[in-house]
């Protein structure tokens, strides 16, 4: 089965927690800290896949979790990374936000893409030592990792895209000019499935070619099949549109033309914009006299567009027709490659719920849900985002009730894995 879309959620593994532990030593009373640093959670992390062709995968399995971080342990022992997971899917996948829709990334190049990131883990307590605090009792807990509610959507990265009715030869056209073997029969929709050939023109020259399943009238207001796979051919460089000129099915090869020209800009204007070529099939049926084929050159030179005469059953015009696809995707822009378009949205930060605010001598930790949110969220090495973090916990009250329990200037404050020192 084909399947082109799939709802998926990844969750990356969350940070170890520090430890608080100390030196426990013969002859040693009282021995320093000695608390390991949590893990760092495993990422979530895609990749296209060259042989995937479909996203069945995704059919039965729609959870993909990372593994969290060991939490760390006395002796210095840090906790160990969670191990990430790889999710692979066909080039040419979308993956979108699920809820807006934005495209976060296009998966067309061979470059892993971190969908999720595993939070940091918690400094053990070894890393609060001062000349001044020997002893430190606190450790930081580690950061949960990114969740994301995703779809996926496979685009097929094809130059040119077979478009026209059922039945018309887009298959036979494509199983003649490249070594793909779809499948052809003398009946509407053998093709349920998009399928790629490589066509090797001439040496050094070569394209891929989709053929997808037949567009039929009424398939942009979706009814029937055809519509949802002509999102296999949005990216494609050039279109050829194949027309049975024979009439062999009792339709009008004119009316074929115009109909599906219609589909395409009833499903996107901009793709009924794409170069295009239209190639009569069938040639090989047309009756003696008839006067078919010359009308449809007519009315499509007419129209704009560049005309072609083929046979794909006796082979006759596939090579002429390949070889001008050839020269045509010379002059165009590249295959369509999709900006990302989501933007993360600014964290909504319930500040009311209440924080929990400890004291150990010059060091203050401060800890609570939408506090680890919010920093999980902020970027510390921009400084609005910074600013906003600031306004945030002073807009919460937070200070104020520090300053009620009497916080110095210079002492401590720690939050999760943020430190700094308090400036009134
Ligand atoms: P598609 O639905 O557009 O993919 O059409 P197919 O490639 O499956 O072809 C439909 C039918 O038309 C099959 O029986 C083919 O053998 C036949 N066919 C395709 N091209 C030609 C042609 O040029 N001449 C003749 N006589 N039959 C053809
Ligand atoms: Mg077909």
């Amino acid at each position: 089965m084909f399947i082109d879309k799939a709802t998926i959620s990844v969750q990356a593994g969350r940070g170890g927690d520090g430890a608080v532990a100390f030196h426990r030593e013969k002859y040693v009373p009282a021995g320093g800290p000695s608390g390991g640093d949590g893990g760092r959670g495993g990422n979530v992390t895609v990749i296209a896949d060259e042989n995937m062709s479909t996203l069945m995968d995704f059919r039965y399995k729609r959870k993909y979790a990372a593994e969290n971080g060991a939490n760390g342990s006395g002796r210095r022992r840090s906790g160990k990374d969670g191990e990430g997971i790889t999710i692979r899917v066909p080039r040419g996948t979308l993956i979108r936000d699920k809820a807006t829709g934005a495209i976060i990334r296009d998966m067309s190049d061979s470059k892993p893409f971190i969908l999720a990131k595993g939070g940091r883990g918690g400094w053990g307590n070894i890393h609060f030592a001062t000349p001044t605090r020997q002893a430190p009792r606190f450790a930081r807990p580690g950061l949960q990792g990114e969740k994301r509610e995703i779809v996926l959507e496979l685009k097929l990265l094809a130059d040119v895209g077979l478009v026209g009715f059922p039945n018309v030869g887009k298959s036979t056209l494509l199983s003649v000019v490249s070594k793909a073997h779809p499948k052809i029969a003398n009946y509407h929709f053998t093709t349920l499935y998009p399928n790629l050939g490589v066509v090797y023109v001439k040496d050094g020259v070569s394209f891929i070619m989709a053929d997808i399943p037949g567009i039929i009238e009424g398939a942009s207001e979706g009814a029937g099949l055809g519509h949802g796979f002509l999102r296999h051919v949005d990216r494609c460089r050039l279109l050829i549109h194949l027309v049975d000129a024979s009439g062999s099915e009792g339709r009008n090869p004119i009316e074929d033309f115009e109909t599906i020209n219609r589909e395409l800009k009833e499903y996107s204007p901009e793709l009924a914009e794409r170069p295009q070529i239209v190639a009569a099939n069938k040639c090989d049926l047309l009756p003696e006299g008839s006067k078919l084929l010359d009308e449809l050159r007519e009315y499509v030179e007419a129209a704009g567009y560049e005309f072609f005469e083929m046979s794909a059953a006796t082979h006759a015009g596939t090579h002429e027709l390949m070889l001008r696809a050839a020269e045509k995707l010379a002059g165009l822009p590249p295959v369509i490659y999709y900006e990302p378009e989501y933007v993360v949205p600014e964290p909504v930060i319930e500040t009311s719920e209440d924080l929990i605010i400890e004291q150990y001598d010059d060091c203050w930790i401060v800890e609570g849900p939408w506090l680890e949110k919010l920093i999980s969220r902020v970027n510390f090495s921009d400084y609005e985002s910074r600013m906003y973090f600031d306004k945030v916990l002073r807009e919460a009250g937070v200070f104020g009730r520090m300053e009620k329990m009497g916080i110095q200037d210079g002492d401590l404050v720690c939050m999760y894995n943020l430190e700094f020192e308090y400036q009134s």
